[in-house]
């Protein structure tokens, strides 16, 4: 039954040498009609978008364009991305990016960095090798081995008459790119038959001959991009928005020398355009230390003002008592001491910012339920925000458990509702009918007057300035923030210096602790037939497909196809789908659905990531886990083992290297997210480059946490001997940093600071 069309699944993954290609796009002609075509048509606006100028934009007339630069002329680096001359719609794609200003597009740094200056010699690469090559198109053939199928075959002539043999499954509109003669930049993993060489491409570039100096021949920035804006676009701005700001360094040129820092000029030419690897790691420090200088300065400006006005509460002992006296459980000593810290800030006139970190099920929540009921009982209301409906639903339910037996009346808001209810329930916040409110961003974003909030708790919420939130919240309330996400504690210190921290390092008793098992992509049908005997136990099981680097539309294939192939395969289960391109109300209907248990497989993208309860799942079969971040991993396995039943984890690993393997061993080696990113982080090398949506922190986009001790103590020292000298920063000799500091700091309160 399951096996022969396992097997299938597995005789098509061996016999073909880009199995990720082929799990993205292999199963298009499965799709039903209309899935098929709009993935065609996303795919091939993506591609007409980044291959055609832009059409005009759609705005009105009467919106004047900005005059642009004239070759030569300067620009201060405050000027709007209009002023660049970045061809028709090109202002609108840097903005589409975030990118507003010329110091913006300065600051946006390549992730990563390819090597294009000399090819690989290709009689040496490895297999499984990640190579990039270059060359010309030198022949073409397309075929279909099997009805609906298409595979484009094209041979790749280096410039030292060299052959590599690229191939692409079922997307027809890369066809355009790879016409005959055509200049390519493919980077992939290497497949050896022999002599030969084929390359499973990830990241393709068509390199036409006016942009050759940026994008060929040297080392090559690789920047976070999206559909329709392409890489050779993105080079060209910062050139140009290199060219046209004059450089001025905001570190007096003694600092400088005394750090041992390169000056900007030099930095930014060489982050973004490096001549060599001298100069790139040059770059490298001097932007670093930038960052940390930064966020240090910030950081002390803030200390200044940091002791905010809070709540008072009494926080009384025996109310702490009846509290516990109500649990099912007893706390364990972690919850114990993280709760003593809270009541203790809760008690003093500060005004409360803490933040508990622990892993998903280490029980942040039930602490914050006391805290939230202290709150209560000293007479004030207390607010619970979520980053999702569903979240949010879950944790009134978990309130109401908790709370609801000590006679306080817990409330939801939420989008979803009707706007009666909503304003009904509105109307009882307003007038101290509802004790606790659970809801989502909108509580406070909204008008949502509370009668006397005392105690915001913030779930999972590591994106945006807390700081700036404390002070936004009406009425000043204590402030909690709850995250799994797990960071040591030295980078936790630096990345959230205006939050107290409180871990939460042990798990309650009796946990079964998720079994976890590494297997190579090549014994997929074993991976899947346990899972076929989950859900025939009753279980419930999800399986994540890979990130696809730069490219949603991929990543929405991909697992649109995964879910096409185990329906084939597993023909009993019931399979749904969930997927970044989803409304959130799409997505949680989706998991709603889940959780009732209408259908048993759930196939997803990394959506899932933030903490939704399904107690019946007990697997997680993780995709191309080689291409998933350990915290993402442990993130994404913290999804099962949150009933009674013993859970496991299933990381599917496709081809990779001696140090991926390594790294995922961590893994399946322990459950405890803290040990994970401790060892995470010792295992990462010197000057890899991490973009921020690894570390999740804005601001530190090159930090290299493990490695970077040394120069946070710098960064820091100098930072305090500025203050100490100007605690203004009013000399002109450092107007420079101080327009800098200003205009890097996100956080409008802040910027009132200085
Ligand atoms: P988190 O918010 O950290 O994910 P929760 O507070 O939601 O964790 O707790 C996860 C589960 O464990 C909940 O079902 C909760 O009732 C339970 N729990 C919390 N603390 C304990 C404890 N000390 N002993 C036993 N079970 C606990
Ligand atoms: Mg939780």
């Amino acid at each position: 039954m399951v096996a022969g069309g396992v097997e299938k699944l597995l005789a098509s993954a061996l016999g073909n040498p880009f199995p990720q290609v082929r799990e993205i796009l292999g199963g298009y002609a499965g799709l039903e009609l209309p899935k098929r075509e709009a993935a065609l048509r996303s795919a091939l606006q993506l591609l007409e978008t980044s291959s055609q100028p832009a059409r005009r934009s759609a705005r009105p007339a009467a919106r004047i364009a900005p005059p642009t630069a004239a070759p030569g002329e300067r620009l201060p680096p405050d000027a709007e991305v209009s002023c660049l001359d970045t061809g028709p719609g090109g202002a609108r794609k840097l903005a589409s990016l975030g990118l507003h200003t010329l110091r913006d597009v300065l600051h946006a740094y390549p992730h990563r960095h390819e090597d294009r200056r000399a090819l690989p010699d290709l009689a040496e690469v490895e297999e499984g090798q990640k190579v990039t090559v270059e060359g010309r198109v030198v022949a073409k053939s397309r075929r279909s081995p099997r009805p609906g199928m298409l595979v484009i075959d094209v041979t790749l002539e280096t410039p030292s008459g060299g052959r590599v043999k690229a191939t692409w499954f079922n997307q027809p509109w890369v066809e355009r790119q790879l016409r005959e003669g055509a200049r390519l930049v493919l980077t992939g993993r290497v497949k050896r038959f022999g002599r030969s060489v084929q390359l499973g491409v990830e990241h393709l570039e068509t390199v036409d001959g006016a942009q050759d100096s940026l994008s060929t021949g040297r080392i090559v920035g690789v920047y976070d991009s999206k559909e329709g804006i392409s890489q050779e676009f993105l080079r060209r701005a910062a050139f140009r928005a290199l060219q046209a700001v004059p450089l001025d360094d905001y570190l007096p040129a003694h600092w400088r020398q005394k750090y041992g820092l390169t000056d900007l000029g030099d930095a930014l030419w060489g982050i973004h355009f490096p001549e060599d690897e001298a100069q790139l790691s040059r770059a490298h420090a001097r932007l670093r230390f930038d960052e940390y200088l930064f966020l240090e300065l910030r950081m002390l400006l803030q200390g200044e003002d940091a002791v905010l006005q809070g709540k008072r509460f009494e926080a009384r002992g025996d109310d702490i008592e009846r509290f516990e006296g109500a649990l099912p459980f007893r706390m364990t000593n972690a919850q114990r001491r993280v709760l003593l810290e809270i009541t203790d800030d809760m008690r003093s006139e500060r005004q409360m910012a803490r933040l508990v970190q622990g892993d998903v099920g280490s029980g942040k929540t039930a602490v914050a339920a006391c805290a939230l009921y202290l709150a209560v009982r000293d007479g004030y209301q207390g607010a619970l925000m979520a980053p999702t409906e569903i979240l949010a639903r879950q944790h009134y339910s978990n309130l109401v458990g908790y709370l609801g037996q000590l006679d306080v009346r817990v409330g939801l808001l939420i989008g979803a509702m009707g706007a009666r209810q909503k304003l009904e329930m509105q109307t009882r916040i307003a007038q101290g009918e509802v004790d606790v409110v659970v809801g989502t961003q909108a509580l406070i974003q909204e008008n949502v007057q509370f009668d006397n909030l005392g105690l915001a708790v913030i779930d999972e919420e590591h994106r945006f300035g807390v700081q700036q939130r404390r002070k936004l919240l009406a009425g000043r309330p204590d402030v909690l923030v709850m995250s799994a996400t797990p960071i040591p504690r030295s980078l936790a210190l630096t990345a959230y210096g205006d939050l107290e921290l409180s871990i939460i390092d042990e798990m309650p008793p009796g946990r079964t602790p998720i079994e976890t098992k590494l297997i190579q992509d090549t014994h997929r049908t074993q991976a899947y037939g346990f899972v076929m005997r989950q859900i025939r136990e009753g279980r419930q099981a999800f399986v994540v497909t890979a990130l696809i680097e730069e490219n949603e539309n991929l990543e929405l294939l991909a697992a649109t196809q995964l879910a096409d192939d185990l329906k084939t395969i597993l023909p009993e289960a019931r399979i749904d789908l969930l997927h970044g391109r989803m409304s959130a109300a799409e997505k949680d209907h989706v998991m709603e659905r889940f959780r009732a248990r209408e259908f048993d497989l759930l196939v997803s993208t990394t959506v899932i990531e933030v903490g939704v309860d399904v107690p019946n799942a007990t697997v997680m079969v993780i995709e191309n886990a080689e291409r998933f971040g350990l915290a993402q991993l442990h993130q994404l396995r913290g999804r099962v083992g949150r009933g009674s039943a013993q859970s496991y984890c299933v990381l599917i690993a496709g081809e990779h290297s001696k140090k991926t393997r390594q790294r995922l061993g961590i893994i399946e080696g322990s459950t405890d997210g803290f040990v994970i990113a401790e060892a995470d982080l010792k295992l990462r090398g010197p000057g890899e480059i991490r973009g921020t949506r690894q570390s999740g922190i804005p601001d530190l986009r090159l930090a290299d946490l493990a490695n970077d001790t040394a120069i946070i103590e710098q960064a820091r020292e100098l930072a305090k001997h500025i203050l100490a000298h100007d605690p203004r920063l009013e000399h002109p000799r450092l107007q420079y940093l101080r327009a800098e500091l200003q205009s890097r700091s996100h956080s409008v309160a802040f910027r009132e600071v200085i």
